[in-house]
């Protein structure tokens, strides 16, 4: 994974793989490639690796030094993901404010917001949750139900949220809401952020098939925030909900696909150790999964190259989440299937290794973000011109 991008940029990376290889030592080395986007794995130990990156000046290489960034561009966000990924060191724990409530808020936000908000996340202070899916809307995420009534200086927000990923660690909320009673579907929708250390707010935990209480669900009764907590607009919060959706199907997919080439490079390794390079059919398989994390690279490098040069990615952050997460399932069926009966066992009080964790949660990776088939009929009707899904 050599990427060079020239010599200012290489003073960078340089300085960055001398930094990990100083501080990547200890519990954290013990903890190389741990965790994921949506996999809870080890969480304290990543919280202080966490803290060690900020402390570091780390996290947020591409924010504005006024909140705490380095002010840094694209380039070496870049870097610093495919460095990060090299060293393997543990998946970030702030992943939902750092990847994704973060680059909405500079995108969106008022400044007192990003002054608010920003230093707190890079300095690990608050962490966030992403309150948009309801028990009735998940793929149709226009059918939010969620009342928010403005009540003087307050919103008072009522309702229910589900599938929170990390809920249980958040202690702010941004919450998909209805703020106009009389509207429907995508209009009068409003974003807003709202803390989570109140009585009106109560954070269930789910279990997730790895046993982890990764996500959970959240019930708000009369739970409150300021006037000043929406993002955007009042009635525009369609339009932030996809601005974060899109940054969820764009540049955040970058970290977790690098993660994904590892585990093809371990795949190997595990062939050969079981002689399973031998097999002509199982090595065809695993050419064709190699094959599809050198295709989900190459496609991330396109569509970063699009970003630097200021242009949407559109169509291509839809196609690449389709199929990085249709493969990367694909990649765990062979590798449990390679790992042979060993890879059904699992350890005390269900402790499952790196691989077993990867392939249950790649289950999810079709569903989240966006499911396969709302990916499919994106591509069809926006991107191909086909006629519309027919609706109920
Ligand atoms: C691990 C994980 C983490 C998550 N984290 C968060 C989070 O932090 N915050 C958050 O807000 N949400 C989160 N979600 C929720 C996620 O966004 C929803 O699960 C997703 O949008 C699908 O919605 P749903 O579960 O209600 O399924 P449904 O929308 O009910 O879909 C059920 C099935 O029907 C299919 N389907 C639905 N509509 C159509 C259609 N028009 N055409 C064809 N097929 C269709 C779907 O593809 C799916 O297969 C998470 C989910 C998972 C699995």
């Amino acid at each position: 994974m050599e990427l060079d991008f020239g010599p200012a940029v290489r003073d960078f990376r340089d300085e960055l793989r001398d930094w990990l290889a100083a501080h990547l030592v200890g519990e954290f080395a013990e903890h190389r490639g741990v965790g994921g986007p949506t996999d809870g794995a080890a969480w304290e130990v990543r919280l202080a690796w966490d803290c060690e990156l900020s402390a570091g000046r780390w996290l947020g290489v591409g924010w504005p030094q006024e909140y705490g960034g380095r002010g840094l561009g694209l380039l070496e966000e870049i870097v610093f993901e495919y460095e990060y990924a090299r060293a393997n060191a543990p998946y970030r724990a702030t992943v939902n404010a750092l990847d994704l409530l973060g680059p909405m808020l500079l995108q969106m936000g008022s400044e007192a917001q990003k002054k608010r908000f920003l230093p707190p996340i890079l300095a690990v202070g608050e962490l966030w949750g992403q309150g948009f899916s309801e028990p009735g809307a998940g793929s149709d995420l226009a059918s939010v139900r969620t009342r928010a009534e403005r009540e003087g200086e307050e919103w008072v927000v009522s309702g229910q949220k589900v599938w929170t990923s990390f809920g249980v660690h958040a202690d702010w909320l941004y919450v998909l809401t209805r703020t106009d009673p009389q509207s429907v579907r995508h209009k009068g929708l409003t974003l807003l952020l709202l803390p989570t250390d109140q009585p009106g707010v109560e954070i269930r935990p789910i279990r997730n098939l790895a046993g982890q209480d990764e996500f959970a669900e959240v019930f708000l009764s009369d739970a409150r925030t300021g006037a000043d907590m929406v993002v955007g607009e009042v009635g525009q919060g369609w339009r932030t909900a996809m601005a974060t959706l899109g940054i969820e199907r764009g540049t955040t997919l970058l970290p977790q696909q690098l993660t994904f080439e590892r585990e093809a490079e371990s795949l190997i390794d595990l062939a050969r150790e079981r002689g399973a390079l031998d097999d002509p059919m199982l090595r065809r398989r695993i050419v064709d999964a190699w094959i599809s994390v050198r295709i989900m690279r190459t496609t991330n490098l396109r569509t970063l190259a699009e970003l630097t040069t200021g242009r949407t990615p559109g169509a291509q952050a839809t196609t690449a989440k389709l199929y990085a997460s249709t493969r990367h399932q694909q990649l765990g069926y062979l590798a449990m299937e390679l790992a042979g009966p060993a890879g059904q066992i699992v350890g005390e009080n269900y402790g499952l290794d790196t691989r077993q964790r990867s392939f249950l949660l790649s289950l999810a990776e079709t569903i989240y973000g966006g499911s396969s088939e709302i990916q499919r009929n994106i591509i069809g009707e926006q991107f191909l011109g086909l006629p519309k899904e027919p609706r109920p």
